[in-house]
């Protein structure tokens, strides 16, 4: 696993707490948490000139400290399958952001795989003013959060912990499949959950992490958005 203390260097001696989602997943990447393949451009032909490398349809977010939710400002524009789709969706991304939030310094859009559609889950991180880092675990979509249900275990959480805190929420049925429904790799999901665990544990000056979403598959998972606060 390689080191992350220089990421976080970076970000405070910029004056930030907020890790950008790059930034995050690149931290995500070196605890072998599997993320969506990424390339921030600065420029409408580079933006062009990344989805060729990384292979349609490809995504295209905001890059910016100071959007937090880039969907609810309109800068996310899924499912970009031409050179000209990218081209329009930089440009929409940077006008509505402007739109919004005048003031936000925009770094670049984020081009990335479009990892196809599937469950959602979120894992999470806080550091609880008692407890120390504490792991969370649910699905994702509005449903889950109305009902909170979650489960939680206080880091370091182990494979067999984990796996219990999948098994406990009420929504488990849907990961371990039902009717015509397949069962989705609910292992691949506990080994997010440990190697977050084993990132805050190691970076106590994690406030907060979200993994939200990270898409289920019958094999394998994979996390399209990351945030990580700095104390
Ligand atoms: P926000 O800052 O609004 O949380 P996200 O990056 O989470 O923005 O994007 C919003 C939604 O778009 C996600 O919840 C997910 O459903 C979808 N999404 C984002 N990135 C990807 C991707 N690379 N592949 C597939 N779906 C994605
Ligand atoms: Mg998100």
């Amino acid at each position: 696993m390689g080191s992350v203390s220089h990421i976080f260097d970076a970000v405070r001696r910029d004056g930030r707490k907020n890790l950008l989602e790059p930034e995050a997943k690149e931290v995500c990447r070196a605890y072998e948490i599997p993320v969506t393949d990424f390339r921030v451009a600065k420029e409408e032909a580079e933006a062009i000139k990344a989805a060729g490398d990384i292979g349609y349809p490809v995504v295209l977010k905001i890059v910016s400290p100071d959007v937090i939710h880039k969907s609810d400002v309109g800068a996310v524009v899924l499912n970009l399958k031409t050179a000209h789709e990218v081209g329009e969706a930089y440009r929409r991304i940077l006008s509505n952001v402007v739109k919004v939030q005048p003031n936000a310094r925009m770094l670049g859009v984020l081009v990335q795989e479009m990892a196809p559609a599937s469950t959602e889950v979120i894992v999470g991180a806080i550091k609880d003013q008692q407890f120390g880092p504490s792991i969370m675990f649910g699905l994702g979509g509005i449903l889950v959060e109305v009902l909170e249900d979650v489960a939680f275990r206080v880091a370091p959480v182990t494979m067999l912990e984990a796996e219990a805190m999948i098994t406990e929420i009420k929504a488990y049925p849907v990961l371990k499949g039902y009717r015509n429904q397949p069962k989705l790799d609910t292992a691949a999901i506990a080994e997010v959950i440990v190697k977050t665990s084993k990132l805050v544990m190691d970076h106590q000056d994690i406030k907060e992490l979200d993994l939200n979403p990270v898409m289920v598959y019958e094999d394998g998972v994979k996390t399209v958005d990351a945030r990580i606060i700095l104390e």
